[in-house]
């Protein structure tokens, strides 16, 4: 089994596991209690909070602990409509993952407002003048992603906040994707709100957090409101085991990003060159813009994705976004590049990951090969 699939979701570090296995036995309840175990548990979780503030550059303070990207983007998102009287309304990019699309149409949907999406190009970038158009002094906040997660786009951030801020609106950018993978430059650690996801960078399940600092926390209306934990944003007990494996993969990523990123762009244009010497009809989407250097959204004209997956069943890829794979319709980024629902449906993402080899990349691509060979033959 060869996988490559690591945007959907990557497996933890080993060198991180004996410390997650260890923080099991740190079970009180990091928040209420005031005996030695409730304290073991807040050290753990205050250690992982420092550990995450140093990887985006931040204090410890502006780190708020969820359950992953999807709950801190809620808590983002709906968090700052409701808390900002006066201005309903939001903006999101076209390509956003379904967490920030979701979360901001419940957010204008609560607040009374409405969603104002953004168009982007072919390669998949926002476009900078249709933005300009739609923020005004009706919005809240403005959500562009820093990396998409099914074709690698890195979002020109530092063109983007400054229209933001010029009318008073908070910038989000969901970093989910970037981090461990792209360079988290002082544009996005300057923004007003960021989400990132522990299972993303080889962390546990079931940590991710909003990074906001203490100004905006105080326009933030809590989703989660129950006990008050997470300076009052993110009520209930904490996921002290994932919280800490959350820390520790910050603290590795902080360490390895530059040498991983560096290994992955030499891996992925591995497959790229074996893949463009045996087939012909082959589009990189997004081939124009900066992309993550592990990230690579093939189309291959004239074979089905799902056809050329299930004839490679040893091969883990995935067509559009993990998130929508249970649902047949077209990858709403591609179709918002411009794609139709043939180009989009004979795409497939090929993700690269920390533990991949060049053995793996080499089986990799000549499995893709030979089943893009096999589905273009039965379609002719
Ligand atoms: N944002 C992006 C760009 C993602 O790729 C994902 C996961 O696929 C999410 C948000 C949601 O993350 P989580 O699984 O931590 O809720």
């Amino acid at each position: 089994m060869v996988y490559l699939d690591y945007n959907a979701s990557t497996p933890v570090d080993q060198r991180i596991l004996p410390a997650l296995m260890d923080a099991q036995g740190a079970f009180a309840n990091a928040a209420s209690s005031h005996h030695a175990a409730g304290q073991a548990a807040v050290e753990l979780v205050e250690e992982a909070r420092e550990r995450v503030a140093t990887l985006l550059r931040r204090s410890p303070q502006d780190i708020i602990f969820t359950s992953g990207a999807t709950e801190a983007a809620m808590l983002g998102l709906v968090g700052a409509a409701l808390g900002t009287p006066g201005r309903p309304n939001l903006v999101v990019g076209a390509t956003e993952h379904k967490a920030v699309i979701n979360a901001a149409q419940l957010g204008a949907r609560l607040a009374g407002g409405e969603v104002r999406t953004v168009r982007v190009d072919r390669d998949g970038l926002v476009d900078i003048d249709h933005l300009a158009d739609l923020v005004d002094d009706s919005v809240s906040l403005v959500a562009v992603m820093a990396a998409n997660n099914e074709t690698g786009v890195i979002s020109p951030i530092e063109k983007i906040s400054p229209i933001v801020r010029r009318h008073g609106a908070l910038m989000f950018v969901d970093a989910t994707q970037l981090i461990g993978k792209g360079e988290i430059t002082d544009e996005i650690t300057d923004t007003d709100l960021i989400v990132c996801s522990s299972h993303k960078i080889y962390g546990p399940k079931g940590a991710g957090a909003l990074i906001v600092n203490r100004h905006v926390q105080k326009n933030l209306v809590p989703i989660l409101a129950g006990g008050g934990q997470e300076r009052g944003l993110r009520g209930g007990t904490h996921n002290t085991p994932s919280i800490v494996g959350f820390g520790l993969a910050a603290e590795l990523v902080v360490k390895e990003q530059r040498s991983d990123m560096a290994r992955l762009e030499e891996l992925a244009n591995k497959v790229l060159g074996m893949l463009g010497t045996e087939l012909d009809g082959i589009e990189l989407n997004g081939a124009g813009a900066n992309r993550l250097s592990n990230t690579l959204n093939l189309r291959f004209v004239g074979a089905d994705a799902e056809a050329v997956m299930a004839s490679m069943p040893h091969v883990h890829v995935s067509a559009g976004s993990a998130c929508q794979s249970a649902v047949t319709t077209p990858s709403h980024v591609l179709t918002a590049m411009g794609r139709s629902e043939t180009e989009a449906s004979e795409s497939v993402r090929i993700s690269l990951g920390r533990p991949t080899t060049t053995q793996e990349v080499q089986v990799a691509a000549q499995a893709i090969c030979t089943a893009v060979t096999r589905v273009r033959e039965l379609t002719d």
